[in-house]
């Protein structure tokens, strides 16, 4: 672990000051590591779910209702988690506390795929690195 395997199996050639080729190993150990932790990362997550929570207040339709006229007066909140089901919009009323919770995993969802993004950076450097 730590060198780049395909240079491992093909050895470049940098020099022939000594009439005797000489082998270089590009070390990706660091690379590596980096990519190592980031696994780690993803490891701490839990669920990850797609969509979005909506708090809203709203109005009713019940005629004279204070709602009608007074911001303050707006039901709710309302929690709802929208998200895309075979490209249909769906939308689902939710409890606060399942609000909250449902947030947690779109949240670890999120940071589920800057993890990634940052691994596939990792990984750039690395071929950055090989490609001389
Ligand atoms: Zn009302």
């Amino acid at each position: 672990m730590g060198w780049c395997p395909v240079l491992n199996l093909e050895n470049f050639q940098t020099s022939h000051i000594n009439s005797e080729p000489s082998t270089i190993y590009i070390d990706t150990k660091e690379y590596l590591r980096q990519f190592e932790a980031y696994r780690g990362e993803l490891d701490q997550i839990g669920f990850i779910l797609t969509g979005s929570i909506t708090k809203r207040f709203m109005r009713c339709g019940t005629v004279g209702c204070r709602c009608q006229t007074d911001p303050k007066a707006l039901h709710g909140p309302y929690y709802e988690w929208t998200r895309k089901v075979q490209g249909k919009t769906v939308s689902v009323r939710l409890k606060k506390g399942e609000a909250e919770q449902l947030m947690e995993w779109i949240e670890n969802k999120r940071h589920f795929y800057r993890i990634i993004s940052k691994m596939e950076k990792t990984t750039l450097e690395a071929v950055n690195l090989i490609r001389i």
